[in-house]
């Protein structure tokens, strides 16, 4: 199987049509009609295997996590998506991987309304890079540098589900541990990660700073933190978890996956204190709930307490690919 024939299987899964493409797959590039007012939010983010999924992942669930991964930072910024390019790296020409793999990329992608408009087929170690294109009235995007003094912090849904299901995983390699009835969720929040796009849209005009949770909440937190020239300070005994994670494993250890266990694809943002009422009811509307996790501070950076205010240590900040 040649490389057109591989694209051919993306293009046919992957039919999404918006009037907005003028020219899709098929020609040297694209060419999409922007709407006036509107500004493009463009990101990239690259998946490469045994690094950020295992090795033996289904490619359908491939297939969804590389464009849910990138429409998360969409969320982050508050756009609508719209287009979507694919630069696959294989090691051969296995089309039978593609057919799937495109199958879970399109699932994604239609439930988003994304169009699929160009990319790249290559030979090498399996590597999945999507460029996302989304659209955001001018002046209206979320960015990461807006946190003020005595803003609160938030984070949607539930943390440390997904690296969760990553630790069970590296037990049953180890043969260690059993799996409890909790793990098909959990890897589901791995390997099917929502983008929360709807909550990223309503909190336009509300949230002051936004950034999504890829590398583990201290982690990103501490971005959002760095951008706007402030501290933050964390209740740990507020931090959202899932039932499915406090059921597999120990308090402890649930805070340690909450704080720094990374692909949770939750957005935390901050906003005045006294909107948390509004924002409960919009980010209801929007079906996922938000929590409220602590409050912005001076300094520059991120602090965890207990339930009576004392410090806790938190050794691992998050996910680098280059650690010094
Ligand atoms: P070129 O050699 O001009 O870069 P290609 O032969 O790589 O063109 O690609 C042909 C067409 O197929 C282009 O429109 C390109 O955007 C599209 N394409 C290539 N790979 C993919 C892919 N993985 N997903 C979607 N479209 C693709
Ligand atoms: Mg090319």
């Amino acid at each position: 199987m040649g490389e057109f024939e591989l694209i051919d299987i993306i293009r046919t899964r992957c039919v999404h049509a918006r009037n907005d493409v003028a020219l899709g797959i098929g020609d040297d590039a694209a060419l999409l009609d922007a709407p006036a007012g509107r500004q493009l939010a463009v990101c990239t983010d690259t998946l490469v295997a045994g690094v950020h999924f295992p090795r033996d992942t289904a490619p359908d669930d491939i297939g969804w996590k590389s464009l849910a991964v990138n429409l998360s930072d969409l969320a982050a910024m508050g756009a609508e998506p719209a287009w979507a390019q694919l630069a696959l790296t294989l090691p051969d020409a296995d089309g039978g991987f593609v057919e799937r793999f495109a199958g879970g990329f399109a699932e994604l992608a239609n439930a988003h309304g994304v169009a699929l408009v160009g990319g790249d087929v290559t030979q090498g170690p399996l590597t999945v890079t999507v460029t996302a294109l989304g659209l955001v009235p001018r002046g209206m995007a979320l960015t990461r540098s807006g946190a003020r003094l005595g803003d609160a912090v938030f984070v949607t849904g539930t943390l440390g589900d997904a690296a969760g299901a990553l630790e069970l995983l590296r037990h049953r390699e180890a043969g260690t541990g059993d799996r409890p009835d909790a793990f098909p969720a959990l890897l589901a929040r791995l390997n099917r990660p929502a983008p929360r796009l709807a909550a990223g849209l309503a909190l336009r005009g509300i949230a002051s700073a936004c950034i999504d949770v890829s590398d583990g909440l201290l982690a990103d937190l501490g971005r959002l933190c760095n951008a706007s020239g402030v501290g933050a300070e964390i209740a740990a005994d507020a931090l959202p978890v899932s039932p499915q994670l406090a059921s597999s494993c120990d308090a402890g250890t649930c805070r340690m996956l909450a704080l720094s266990g990374g692909d949770d694809y939750e957005l935390c943002f901050t906003a005045p204190a006294t909107r948390t009422v509004e924002i409960d009811a919009l980010l209801a509307d929007a079906g996922c709930a938000a929590t409220r996790i602590g409050r912005i501070v001076t300094g520059a950076s991120v602090h965890v307490q207990d339930a009576r205010g004392n410090p806790i240590d938190t050794p691992r900040a998050g996910w680098e690919h280059f650690p010094r």
